[in-house]
């Protein structure tokens, strides 16, 4: 007999100083399905309900879909919306349970999602799903590698299991891990001691890919103590600063099977780890100078003989709440007169809006970004030519969140120059109407623009780009803006984290005895 299990995902990492609002129309926005239709073209994508139905077919799980929505990275989220995806989630499993008995409910949860009311989102979801399902029926929830782990939310849930990867590129075997422990709880084969070790650490993620130390180093570790047989799960977050918290911050979790004190010395072992290694988190970024100097250096062939030079700015990074509306990135291509450079993206709907009015072929004055709030750059002025026109909608090729629908609004490419220099090279630029971070090489294809046949490529981001971008680079190299992405700290007047924390103060210690066992 297939055990029944309930499934949601509500997922939000919120930066507290983003001007953009996170309202119901924002979830809507990046996709907001609820019931069966949860299900929908879920199935082999590299997401949380893709990974849900592979293990539910694999664990012999009965899966009931309630709902599944997330949105990109913004602004605290409104009461209205919280308490109505809340509302789908716990009438839902009140929904299911009136329709028979309820083994198990699998979450994916981001882990910083803040809102008007709770500092602590996922803390509420659970506390609010836990009140529906009663304390013994196992509640397991995936979690971002950026999650701000809290020890409420530890407390709630029977197991927490974060991702491995960043790039994501794990989330549909994170979720598969998920239907995996739950049916183990379910069967009753693993009784769950949980331990939760926050040293004083809040890293910034620009050096925080798993694809190069430290945390490639601390992903092996958690993995190791994963081939023991009594540790279900190990768990390193790396944390998510702006979303200014009082438990932001790198966290390790150790979850063992009925013993406590494993877990402990286990999980303190690991954080000991993460703290000796804090100083790789730093750096990474290059002065805007230094960048101009290597792109003088670039061979100015038509095509790249090694590929194309990726120039990332983190400053305005939609996925880390940034308004992805900068200009930055533009004004310094078109200053260092670089010639062959495409940048994705600039959200800009009224640009876009005027272009598509305008028509392709059309040449256009414009001011571009720099509209969202006074943190992000001013709006540049550009004379652009107006290029492919599209309704910004693709399909990711991945590999992260392969197969997942992209829906951009109305989007233009615009070939803009200085407007008082029509003869200076053109700089490519995708405006669009929505603010997401590019992942897949078909942000730019998708527009008529072949990124492996462009001297720069610009993007706004911060890690996840290196999943796709990162095979056709010759070289990367991160810049900071102005914004509210980056790896300065001090740009944010962050008032609730902890303190003392490294890096922001060098009082900063770690105790190893400050852990939190359930
Ligand atoms: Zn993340």
């Amino acid at each position: 007999m297939p055990r029944r299990v309930a499934a949601a995902q509500i997922s939000h990492e919120t930066n507290r100083f983003s001007a953009v609002a996170t309202d119901l129309a924002a979830f809507r926005a990046s996709g907001l399905r609820q019931g069966a239709a949860v299900l929908d073209d879920a199935a082999g994508t590299n997401t949380a309900f893709g990974g849900f139905l592979a293990g539910a077919a694999a664990h012999d799980l009965d899966l009931v879909p309630l709902v599944s929505v997330w949105a990109t990275p913004s602004g605290v989220v409104a009461r209205d919306a919280f308490d109505a995806l809340a509302g789908m989630l716990t009438g839902g499993l009140r929904a299911a349970l009136a329709a028979g008995p309820l083994d198990g409910l699998l979450l994916a949860l981001h882990g910083a999602m803040v809102t008007e009311d709770h500092d602590d989102g996922e803390a509420e979801l659970l506390r609010r799903a836990r009140a529906v399902v009663g304390p013994a029926t196992p509640i397991v929830a995936t979690l971002d590698l950026h999650a701000n782990i809290s020890p409420t939310m530890v407390g709630l849930a029977d197991v927490l299991i974060g991702y491995d990867t960043y790039p994501h590129v794990d989330m549909a075997r994170r979720a598969e891990e998920a239907c995996a422990i739950v049916a183990r709880l379910i069967r009753r084969e693993v009784r769950p001691t949980p331990v939760l070790v926050t040293p004083p650490m809040l890293p910034t993620s620009q050096n925080m890919t798993t694809d190069r130390d430290p945390m490639r180093a601390l992903i092996a570790h958690a993995h190791r103590l994963e081939t023991d047989p009594r540790v279900i799960n190990a768990t390193v977050a790396g944390g998510f600063p702006p979303s200014d918290v009082v438990d932001a911050g790198l966290s390790v979790l150790v979850t063992t099977d009925g013993d406590p004190g494993l877990a402990r010395r286990l999980a303190n072992r690991l954080a000991q780890d993460a703290w000796h290694r804090r100083d790789g988190f730093l750096g990474g970024v290059a002065t805007f100078d230094e960048a101009a100097t290597l792109l003088r250096d670039l061979p100015l062939g038509a095509t790249p003989v090694a590929g194309p030079t990726v120039l990332v700015d983190i400053g305005d990074n939609p996925w880390t709440g940034s308004p992805g509306d900068s200009a930055e990135l533009v004004r310094f291509l078109l200053a260092e007169r670089v010639r062959g450079a495409a940048v994705a993206l600039v959200a800009d709907p009224a640009v876009a809006a005027a272009a598509h009015a305008a028509g392709a072929g059309a040449h256009l004055d414009l001011s571009l970004g720099g509209k969202t709030d006074r943190r992000h750059g001013d709006p540049l002025p550009v004379r652009a030519a107006v290029g492919a026109l599209s309704d910004g909608a693709y399909v990711n090729e991945g590999p992260m969140m392969a197969g997942v629908r992209v829906a951009l609004g109305p989007s233009a490419v615009l070939v803009c120059r200085p407007p008082d220099n029509p003869g200076a090279p053109g700089v490519e630029v995708l405006v669009t109407s929505r603010a997401e971070t590019p992942i897949a090489l078909n942000a730019f294809r998708a527009h008529g623009i072949e990124p492996t046949e462009r001297r720069v490529i610009g993007l706004k981001g911060k890690g996840h780009f290196r999943a796709a971008f990162g095979p056709i680079a010759a070289r990367i190299v991160l810049v900071e803006g102005p914004g509210i992405s980056g790896a300065d700290l001090t740009r944010l007047p962050l008032a609730q984290v902890r303190r003392p924390i490294w890096p922001l103060d060098t009082g900063a210690r770690f105790d190893p005895s400050d852990a939190f066992d359930r």
